[in-house]
């Protein structure tokens, strides 16, 4: 990823990982994978805001990194020929926070989210590759402040909930102090808030939220677990600290439960918890 001259300025120092062009070896077998597209001027590949959007590996033609805020659309980079598109959300299944659009036609190989997956957990080096890319370009999207804006008073304890809720799950973020930043009114007034309503969550340039919920915030955002209905798990493991990895490393361990009626060693029924 080639970032323009002020973002340079502003983060100092990029590390090359977040640019690895691919080898033509690489490319290849990751042929198997995707298949290969045309692209025209203009065409959105990525577009933020989307959780189902393919992976791209550039190979002819030119792709801008932007991200589009209270109507103005930031190059954050160009991805040429051999550099790939995509950042670690496209893993998590989570919103992406950029788009990648054409800016000069050529080709692309579009590799779904699912099949990027095995990508991942079949090859290690491009795996080392990938995800050594996607967590460099997730902390330059924190240097540079983009994804998701909160703006807020440092004073607000609201603001500290949603802004702590933001760093333990490292979402891409930035923070609009409204006292110091000047920016901080005239962003409220434009989305049609006001500094009463603080601390206001902006989601991809337009969707605004005002002293959201931790769980309305995650749903906006697209940070849900896929529970799906009906299903029973013999194990839920909430949180990774030690606690919880101690947990699903014995709960592994066990194995799943043989059939429901074995699962209370001693016969019959557990008795209720008391209270
Ligand atoms: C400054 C400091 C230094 C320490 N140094 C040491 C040391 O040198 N050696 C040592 O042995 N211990 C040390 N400890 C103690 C050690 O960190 C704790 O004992 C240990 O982390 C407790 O593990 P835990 O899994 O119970 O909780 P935590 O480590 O707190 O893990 C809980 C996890 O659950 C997540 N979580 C909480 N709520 C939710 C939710 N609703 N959904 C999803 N996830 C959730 C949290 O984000 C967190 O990741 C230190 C602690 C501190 C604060």
């Amino acid at each position: 990823m080639i970032l323009d001259a002020k973002t340079r300025e502003r983060m100092n120092e990029i590390p090359d990982t977040a640019s690895r062009t691919l080898t033509q070896g690489q490319i290849e077998f990751l042929r198997r994978y995707g298949e290969t597209k045309r692209t025209e001027v203009g065409q959105v590949l990525i577009r933020a805001g989307d959780i189902s959007s393919d992976f791209i590996v550039v190979l002819e033609g030119e792709v801008e990194v932007i991200d589009n805020f209270a109507g103005e659309a930031r190059t954050m980079g160009v991805l040429r020929a051999g550099l790939f598109g995509g950042e670690l959300n496209m893993l998590t299944g989570q919103a992406l926070y950029l788009s990648f659009v054409v800016s000069q036609g050529g080709k692309v190989l579009a590799i779904p989210r699912e099949q990027l997956k095995e990508v991942v957990t079949e090859d290690p080096t491009l795996s080392d590759i990938i995800l050594k890319a996607f967590l460099a370009r997730r902390s330059i999207g924190m240097r540079a402040g983009v994804g998701l804006r909160i703006i807020g008073s440092r004073h607000s304890s609201d603001a500290t909930r949603l802004r702590e809720f933001a760093a333990r799950n490292q979402l891409v973020h930035g923070w609009i102090e409204l006292e110091e930043d000047p920016r901080a009114e005239a962003l409220l007034e434009e989305f049609g808030a006001k500094p009463s309503d603080t601390p206001v969550i902006i989601w991809q340039g337009k969707e605004v939220l005002r002293n959201p919920t931790i769980a309305e915030l995650a749903r906006t955002i697209g940070l849900e677990v896929d529970a799906t209905g009906g299903r029973t798990y013999d194990l839920v493991v909430v949180g990774a600290g030690p606690a919880g990895l101690g947990a699903s490393v014995y709960g592994a361990s066990e194995g799943p439960l043989p059939s429901p009626s074995s699962r209370w060693p001693w016969g019959g029924r557990p008795a209720p918890a008391p209270g």
